[in-house]
């Protein structure tokens, strides 16, 4: 029983550090924060966005979502 458990223990473990990384890093705004952080390997140490990474989303206030507006080229 104990082995059970632990394997379990280990399978949500697992689950659980794959949704930590499971953060669209195309969601990054160019030059932002997080994209220069993502860039080195590292992630971004705001506060705002380390909140956001930890319910594996982008953080909106440094990353803000595009509106479907038609782009200006
Ligand atoms: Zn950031
Ligand atoms: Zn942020």
């Amino acid at each position: 029983m104990k082995k059970l458990l632990l394997a379990l223990s280990l399978a949500f473990t697992l689950v659980a550090v794959a949704a930590d990384t499971k953060v669209d890093t195309s969601k990054f705004k160019d030059g932002g924060c997080c994209q220069k952080a993502d860039k080195k390997g590292e992630k971004c140490n705001h506060p705002c966005c380390v909140k956001a990474a930890k319910d594996s989303k982008v953080c909106e206030k440094c990353n803000p979502v595009e509106k479907a507006e038609p782009t200006k080229k």
